[in-house]
């Protein structure tokens, strides 16, 4: 298991500063969201609600998380390269970053120093604080390459980590092209804002909130509504429980949208070595 053979995680090493620069980028993009009611159309909530789904089911839950961090299926290579160029246009940073990070959070679940975004330092810390007073043993790309060399051996995941934002902005270019500033505020920044806080949540409310199925050493519960709004990865205590499991909703009434994603692939003979509970 990936995750397990990471032991050694970077304590801190410099007192927690402001980063300027990154609070100028969330303060900017979420004025731009706000922007929506002045710029709504159908067909662009049409737009937003699919890009949430392309970015945030198959992107982020099933491309970052469920295939890449802890390789609970396989793709062929070619599919998996599409899955993870989804993930990067989240807006979420680089493959190689997310990976790590939440290869850090599995192996330290809520321990202040280790884990990057530990619930322990309170809600709003693991919520976006972190994102905003970088840490540099986490947040420097020489320190946590070591987390996700499986990753970091690969020159296209090395290319796409650096330059994802590039995507981002070809896909403004698109959306611009296909419907005015109303495709871009809702399928640019809207979509961005609301996708940022929905996979937030599962590292701030699911690790405070939430029933307990199993009895694992962390606080991570089941959350419904984060469940919802995360395709499924809100079941976060089924998930620390079994991490390298596919499915994170377990019982029938937990619903794992991600999950019929993986049954698609799985039913085309695309997703292969599916590791099930
Ligand atoms: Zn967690
Ligand atoms: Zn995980």
């Amino acid at each position: 298991m990936i995750s397990d053979s990471i032991q050694i995680a970077p304590k801190p090493q410099q007192p927690l500063k402001l980063s300027r620069s990154n609070l100028s980028l969330f303060v900017a993009i979420h004025a731009l969201a706000l922007l929506s009611p002045w710029f709504f159309s159908w067909s662009a909530l049409g737009v937003m609600l699919f890009l949430h789904w392309l970015c945030g089911s198959i992107g982020i839950c099933l491309g970052y998380h469920r295939l890449l961090t802890h390789r609970s299926f396989k793709v062929p290579k070619p599919l998996e390269y599409i899955i993870t160029t989804i993930g990067a246009l989240a807006l979420q940073g680089g493959p190689i970053f997310w990976v790590s990070g939440h290869r850090l959070h599995h192996a330290h679940t809520e321990d202040i120093d280790q884990d990057p975004y530990s619930a322990k330092r309170g809600f709003w810390w693991s919520h976006m604080l972190w994102l905003i007073y970088p840490r540099q043993e986490i947040f420097n790309y020489e320190t946590y390459k070591r987390f996700a060399p499986d990753l970091e051996r690969d020159p296209y995941y090395r290319w796409l980590n650096q330059n994802f934002i590039i995507l981002q902005v070809a896909l403004g270019l698109l959306l611009f092209a296909l419907g005015g500033w109303s495709f871009v505020i809702y399928g640019i920044f809207l979509r961005s804002v609301l996708l940022w806080h929905s996979t937030w949540l599962i590292n701030s409310a699911t690790h405070i909130r939430g029933y307990r199925t199993f009895d694992t050493e962390d606080n991570a519960g089941n959350l419904w509504w984060a469940a919802l709004l995360t395709y499924g990865e809100g079941w976060h205590n089924n998930h620390h429980a079994h991490p390298r499991v596919a499915k994170a909703g377990l019982k029938w009434w937990e619903i794992d949208v991600t999950w019929w994603a993986i049954k698609v692939l799985q039913s085309l003979s695309l997703a292969k070595n599916v590791v099930m509970p």
